[in-house]
């Protein structure tokens, strides 16, 4: 019942585009539905012996190993639960550094001595599983003759069956105990500011709290494409973004699509998707047109930050598939367009208590917002330290076409506290220590405003912006996992908690004035990473180099800060990578972004010599002919529009023959490379230049061609057609 009325209230808030009979009938479906598919506390309480639940249960809590017994009933009663539901095969589901999910299925079936076989899964086939995973990327933390890494439950993150396959969410480490996969890192985090923030919060005498844990909702934008025209572009096909494309006559400057009436294909795409996510136990909640045509998002209700990131990977799996049902292709990739905003993926962020608090939360007594005042400081303050390794953790090929642009933020990361808040610190700062009166400084604590979402949420220019009781890093690209942005937040906040610890644990003033101190020490110490004014501007690019914040321009720029030796030393000091660990993913960077680059500049080579060119100079014939038609019937015609156009394309392609060669050259002088940082730079330096100028010649041609004989379907049918 209390389910019924959550699905009431929860359907009505999210789908004001569904009628009553809709809402109503998906309501009947909706207790039943959500979570259906996951094995969930809630079934491990109905199925599993009491004794076993509660192991499991504090095991969970506490980040306790399980014991095989135990691993071994639960395993069992999973098993019968996935073979009712149609399951017959198993999989440890684990996230490789290449930043999709990888499975290896199993079945349930063994054999028996008598030739015959039975459905069986045990314990240790719970918790450990061993994928021959040789191919998926290391950076050399695994010689190939122990290829073997071994993944592992995580027993916070509950097991689901997808496709007939019960799916056991689980981390995965080399042998040496080095961790391949983005899941094992986060998890180390989550400990890390676990731990500090509960040395924080004892000090103010929270001794009720025994957790504290960080929570993420990622709003994830994609485009829908037609798939009948996304086959015909190579491009779309091998890199997922347009290489070519002259812009459709509309592009988004009307904001039409915006909020826009959702059409019926696309609304029925929703639907479904919802369904899909609501039986693996996602709570997507919004999904609407954005801002650019063919854009939408989608909008999970937050949760603990390793469920969120392993929610985030099912999403993207799902809507991919559900997305082919309605002969669709959703493209996640951060920029399929030019000059129609890109994708990106606002990971908003916070930090939780067990006892259910939230810590960026301002409270309502004094007391409260004193203490989310410290912890608020010590995200201002990680901020502006770490800001070399939040912009890594944000680097891609496919984010560089986007950050900066006039649609997402700029490659400088600043953050948006809000008139209101930064007045508050402001106040509360200007004469700190400069006057004896700390019981006046005080008062300005009381008065706390609660901060409505509506005020702090307007600068929507900012990367890093405080809205209201959490953050939302908005740098993110589309298609990236959500780990490696919050394995650098929680690492780099729980540092600050740690070193916030050191100083109140040792203060001999009294605990408030200590705290007062810190609070005020630190917000003037930081407060130029604090900007509440347009992001776009040319002057902000000026003011941030003033106040002397970085500004990483590309992937190129931004990676080798990722292997800084103050960064080495972060993530050793809190045991969220080791050295090795760290230069290994920092090698994949790199590997990657070249990889991307190289099949990028192919797919164009490809499209211009056997698509564009050949298109034009038939189309230069066709023109031609019919000159040459014309002139027998009248040899006195002019046949000015044939001879004018047949100039612009004999030069265009001539052109674009030039700029194929360039390119080619350019990208095998690249590939000839062997330092991978230098390898990367010269794809960056010249090889991207070369792309952009054969780009403009093909778009050019684009033009002045006409739509019969385009080689494949342009920005107008991709864009307008949905
Ligand atoms: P909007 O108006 O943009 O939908 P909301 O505040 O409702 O803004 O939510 C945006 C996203 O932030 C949602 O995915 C939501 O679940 C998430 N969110 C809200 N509170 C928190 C929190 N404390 N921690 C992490 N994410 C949160
Ligand atoms: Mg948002």
């Amino acid at each position: 019942m209390a389910l019924f009325s959550f699905g009431f209230v929860f359907l009505r808030s999210i789908r004001p585009d569904f009628s009553k009979k809709e809402v109503f009938e998906m309501n009947h479906k909706l207790p039943e539905m959500f979570g259906s598919m996951v094995f969930n506390e809630d079934m491990m309480r109905q199925r599993l012996p009491k004794e076993t639940y509660k192991v499991w249960k504090a095991a969970m809590e506490r980040g306790k190993r399980l014991d095989l017994e135990t691993a071994n009933t639960i395993a069992n009663s999973m098993k019968d639960w996935a073979i009712e539901k149609g399951a017959t095969h198993y999989t440890h589901w684990f996230q490789p550094m290449t930043g999709v999910t990888a499975e290896k299925h199993d079945s349930f079936l063994s054999p028996k001595d008598d030739g015959g076989v039975i459905m069986e899964f045990r314990g240790k086939e719970l918790i450990k599983g061993e994928p021959d995973a040789s191919s998926f990327p290391s950076g050399g933390l695994r010689a190939t003759f122990e290829a073997r890494g071994y993944t592992a439950w995580d027993p916070t993150s509950y097991a689901f069956i997808k496709d007939d396959t019960l799916c056991i969410p689980t981390a995965f480490c080399s042998y040496g105990g080095q961790a391949l996969d983005k899941k094992t890192p986060l998890l180390r985090s989550m400990e890390a500011l676990n731990k500090q923030a509960l040395r924080v919060l004892k000090l103010f005498g929270n001794e009720d709290v025994e957790r504290v844990s960080t929570t993420a909702g990622p709003e994830q934008e994609y485009f829908l494409i037609d798939k009948t025209l996304f086959d015909k572009r190579k491009d779309l096909r091998f890199t997922g973004r347009t290489l070519f494309g002259a812009p459709a006559p509309k592009g988004q400057e009307m904001d039409d699509h915006y909020y826009g009436t959702i059409k019926t294909r696309v609304k029925a795409f929703m639907k479904d998707l919802d369904e899909e996510l609501w039986k693996l136990g996602v709570y997507a909640k919004t999904e609407h047109n954005e801002a650019a045509p063919a854009q939408q998002e989608l909008a999970p209700i937050f949760t603990t930050t390793n469920i969120a990131a392993d929610h985030n990977q099912l999403t993207m799996e799902v809507m991919k598939k559900v997305a082919l049902r309605h002969n669709f292709v959703c493209l996640l990739h951060e920029k399929p367009f030019a000059g129609v905003n890109g994708s990106g993926k606002h990971n908003n962020w916070s930090l939780a208590t067990d006892t259910g608090i939230n810590l960026l939360e301002p409270g309502e007594t004094p007391y409260e917002n004193i203490q989310f005042l410290l912890f608020l400081s010590a995200v201002i303050r990680a901020v502006d330290e770490y800001q070399d390794l939040l912009r890594v953790s944000v680097a891609s090929a496919g984010n560089d076409n986007r950050l900066g642009g006039d649609e997402a933020p700029p490659a400088i990361v600043s953050m948006y506290l809000g008139e209101e808040l930064t007045g508050v610190l402001e106040a509360l700062c200007r004469d700190l220590g400069y006057t004896a009166d700390k019981t006046l400084m005080k008062v300005g604590v009381h008065v706390l405003p609660t901060f409505a979402k509506d005020t702090t949420d307007r600068n929507r220019t900012s990367p890093f912006a405080f809205t209201g009781n959490k953050f939302e890093f908005r740098m993110l690209g589309s298609s990236a996992s959500i780990s490696g942005p919050n394995v650098v937040l929680n690492t780099i906040v729980a540092d600050v908690l740690s070193d916030f610890a050191d100083v109140l644990e040792k203060s001999e003033n009294d605990f408030n004035s200590a705290v007062h101190d810190l609070i005020c020490e630190t917000y003037l110490a930081h407060k130029r990473i604090i900007f509440n004014g347009n992001n776009y501007s040319e002057e902000w690019v000026k003011e941030a180099e003033e106040r002397g914040l970085l500004n990483l321009k590309t992937t190129v720029d931004a990676l080798p800060h990722y292997v800084a030796e103050k960064n080495v030393a972060l993530f050793a000091r809190h045991k969220v990578y080791s050295e090795e660990e760290l230069t290994a993913r920092y090698e994949i960077k790199i590997e990657k972004y070249c990889k991307v680059t190289a099949i990028e500049t192919a797919t164009m080579l490809e499209m211009a010599k056997k698509e564009i060119l050949p298109a034009a100079l038939s189309y230069t014939n066709r023109l031609a002919e019919t000159c040459r038609t014309k002139l027998l019937v009248d040899a006195s015609l002019p046949c000015l529009a044939e001879k004018k156009l047949i100039g612009q394309l004999s030069n265009l392609c001539d052109e674009l023959y030039r700029e194929v060669e360039l390119l080619e050259k350019a990208a095998a002088d690249a590939q000839k490379v062997s330092d991978p940082m230098d390898k990367a730079i010269s794809y960056k330096d010249h090889v991207l230049p070369a792309m952009e100028t054969l780009r403009k010649t093909a778009d050019s041609l684009e033009t002045i061609m006409a739509d019969d004989a385009r080689p494949f379907p342009g920005y107008g049918d991709l864009l307008f057609t949905v």
